[in-house]
């Protein structure tokens, strides 16, 4: 049977063609006038997918480099740091900044849930620098960023550090308005290209502590990439293909918007909601539960399947039979999870396959199916939400 891959893993995700090409033409030495008005452009568009004002920078790394920076940049050894965490990536961060001598104070929730602002608050005092997660891809569960930077605000000095990898294009942030400090996107999740990109956006209060703080750092000194790419270099050689598919996509984007950019994010993030809930409503109608039941992410769902199932069986049975990539849970999760993301590429016959396909797999691993059952809620919900409203069907108006 012919099989078509399909990406329904939160990163890397599916590719969108217009990059595909710009990356495929891309031959562009970096040292030229070509490439500074792509790369300028290109920085200036991430700043309106981000929503910001504040100095973008793009790093040649995973998302986890731009994560490191967030560390090596802005700490000193002893430093207290406050990490928020529920999640495999929330670990991350306690690793990360244990590595660069931090103190570090751990608010942790069990996995699938968030923190209360009252346990943060309770421990922010002294904080230099709060981690956390808009998004945790490991439970799927949503984070309350606004709430945080309230807190977070209200101290003397203290930063507010956010990895949203897999929030950037699912999740509304006001960057400025809520005051975050440093907020960190990944080539390889909404915005549509292949691994690669890490990027960034720095509050002028973090360009100062930088000034400041005392731990190592070189090739992701930050101050030193600024001062490139403001002229629109880089301190090191980049990597011009990506940033050229990074290009059309953020051109896609606007497209979405009708020339708008800011227009153009909101509709990926009002289609990643839609598909999120979508999947939602499949997910209960088989009478499956929700991993991330209170907090639910639009980036990436998480469902728990029957105890009697192996999520890793379903996982390759949707690999083997339909070249459907989907998530295994991670660490402690793995084999009770199965998670779909909602990010970039991705839309609404995406979700109705991914429904169908959930069908089958779980009726072959043994569990009592009647077909049609998630496809139907899907189109049911779907039918509801779009009613009236063509911009959400993706209909031009
Ligand atoms: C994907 C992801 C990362 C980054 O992982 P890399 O493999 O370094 O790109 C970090 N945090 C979250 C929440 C993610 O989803």
């Amino acid at each position: 049977m012919l099989r078509k891959t399909r990406l329904f893993t939160p990163g890397p995700t599916p590719l969108l063609p217009a990059a595909q090409q710009a990356m495929a033409f891309y031959d562009m030495h970096h040292r030229t006038a070509d490439f500074k008005t792509l790369l300028s452009k290109t920085l200036a568009d991430l700043k309106e997918f981000i929503g910001t004002k504040n100095d973008v920078l793009i790093l040649a790394s995973s998302g986890t480099g731009a994560m490191e920076a967030s560390v090596s940049n802005l700490t000193s050894p002893g430093d207290k740091v406050l990490v928020l965490t529920a999640g495999k990536f929330g670990e991350r961060w306690t690793g990360l900044a244990k590595a660069y001598g931090c103190a570090v104070e751990v608010l942790s929730a069990p996995y699938g849930e968030t923190f209360s602002l009252d346990e943060v608050k309770a421990k922010i005092a002294g904080a230099k620098v709060v981690y956390m997660q808009g998004t945790e891809t490991s439970t799927g569960a949503r984070h309350d960023v606004q709430g945080v930077a309230k807190l977070v605000r209200a101290e003397a000095d203290c930063l507010l550090v956010v990895d949203a990898i897999t929030g950037l294009g699912t999740t509304h942030f006001d960057v400025d308005g809520w005051g975050i400090d440093f907020i960190i996107g990944g080539s390889q999740k909404a915005l549509m290209i292949p691994p690669g990109l890490a990027y960034c956006a720095v509050s002028e209060k973090a360009w100062q502590r930088m000034e400041t703080s005392k731990n190592p750092r070189f090739y992701f000194d930050l101050r030193k990439e600024r001062k490139s790419q403001v002229k629109g270099e880089t301190a090191y050689t980049p990597a011009t293909t990506l940033i050229a598919g990074m290009g059309a996509a953020l051109t896609h984007i606007r497209q979405m918007g009708n020339g708008d950019l800011v227009e153009g994010r909101k509709a990926l993030i009002d289609s990643a909601e839609m598909c999120a809930e979508l999947t939602r409503v499949a997910a209960l109608a088989l009478g499956l539960k929700l991993f991330a039941a209170k907090c639910p992410a639009a980036a990436v769902t998480a469902i728990a399947v029957p105890e009697n199932i192996d999520s890793s069986v379903l996982v390759k049975d949707f690999r083997e039979s339909f070249g459907a990539v989907a998530a295994n849970g991670q660490g402690e999760m793995k084999g009770k999870l199965i998670r779909v993301a909602h990010l970039g590429y991705y839309d609404y016959l995406d979700t109705v396959a991914f429904a169908a396909a959930l069908e089958q797999v779980l009726s072959r691993a043994g569990a009592a199916i009647v077909f049609g059952t998630a496809v139907k809620a899907v189109q049911e919900a779907y039918s509801q939400k779009t009613a009236g409203k063509p911009e959400l069907a993706g209909v031009k108006s």
